[in-house]
């Protein structure tokens, strides 16, 4: 078996062995087809106030840049679909890939037991790992590896498990075998994304104006959320999954086998005024370790008034 082989397979065998559900590798190039695309994103504004988003265009669409030698892009997705996703009963609702432990660091721990079984085999290995990072499109890099298709919802779905994963990549010098990739997109005349989004954010099949996305309102957007998405946030106080839950892909979700993704405490049961009363020591010891410290204690506050408000105000008229 050549060398190009073994490492191959080794990338694949720890993979799976580490729990990821799917490993697809693709020859490291500038992705030429993403630039017009990335370019009038930008142009509009769509990313809103993340003017991080506007930094190395080029890199963005060329690993090379990112890491010397590259020859391969490794591309990762682990399933965080929670499996007693029926016990949530807080009426506030956070978008579940930040129920567990936060993901950067359980999947940064993995790869880098893969990077290091890659070193033993391979001697010197450079290469650079990113785990949902603003400089790698890791999603024209699944579809480039042959894992699913990006969905008028923008996220990459996979006909067999759907879109409740995490991506993640290791861009490496290493030549390896790549797998052809993915053909045809699997969403048909089906628009529920489309029509179910609570603010209008996906202003047409794969155009997300993220300055208007709920994800970008509550973990994002460093100001107060503007007055004009009152009453439309269906009580999502970090992040939202409407667009995934209603996704006809997404029936076929299985749970993930990663226990760190699964819920950190009581918090799903918490009532709107278990969620008001929080002080900090509790937001620190109960999500300490979760993705809401991105968004950190006084903006999860300030999202909690901002939809609990409304929602006592509603109820009041009734
Ligand atoms: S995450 Fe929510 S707000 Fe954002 S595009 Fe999807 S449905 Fe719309
Ligand atoms: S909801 Fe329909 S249109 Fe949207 S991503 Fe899923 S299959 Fe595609």
């Amino acid at each position: 078996m050549s060398q190009k082989a073994k490492l191959t397979n080794l990338v694949r065998q720890k993979a799976g062995e580490l729990g990821f559900a799917f490993c697809g590798i693709s020859k490291a190039r500038r992705l030429d087809e993403e630039a017009p695309r990335l370019e009038n994103w930008l142009k509009k504004g769509r990313h809103g106030k993340m003017a991080y988003m506007e930094n190395h265009f080029d890199k963005r669409l060329d690993p090379r840049l990112l890491v010397d030698g590259a020859k391969s892009v490794i591309s990762l997705m682990i399933n965080y679909f929670p499996s007693d996703h029926e016990s949530y009963q807080s009426p506030l609702k956070v978008s579940k890939y930040a129920w567990g432990k936060d993901y950067h660091f359980v999947i940064k721990e993995k790869l880098k037991i893969l990077t290091d079984a890659l070193i033993d085999e391979a001697g010197s290995v450079n290469y650079r790992i990113f785990v949902d990072s603003a400089p790698v499109l890791d999603r024209a890099w699944a579809v480039n590896a042959g894992i699913g298709w990006i969905g008028k919802n923008t996220m990459l779905i996979s006909r067999r498990n759907g879109s409740y994963f995490f991506l993640a990549e290791i861009i490496t010098d290493l030549e390896l075998d790549y797998d052809n990739p993915f053909g045809g997109n699997y969403c048909g005349d089906c628009t529920r994304c489309i029509d179910a989004c609570p603010t209008g954010a996906i202003t047409g099949p794969r155009q997300l104006d993220a300055s208007k996305c709920i994800s970008y309102l509550t973990i994002e957007l460093k100001e107060a959320i503007p007055a004009e998405f009152q009453g439309k946030m269906q009580n999502w106080i970090f992040g939202c999954d409407v667009c995934q839950d209603v996704c006809p892909w997404n029936r076929f979700s299985i749970s993930g086998t990663e226990t760190a993704f699964q819920p950190l405490g009581n918090w799903i049961e918490w009532t709107i005024p278990d969620w008001e009363a929080m002080e900090k020591t509790t937001f620190k010891k109960v999500f300490g370790k979760s993705p809401l410290t991105r968004a950190g204690f006084l903006k999860l506050k300030n999202n909690i008034s901002f939809v609990a408000e409304f929602e006592e105000e509603g109820n009041e008229q009734e």
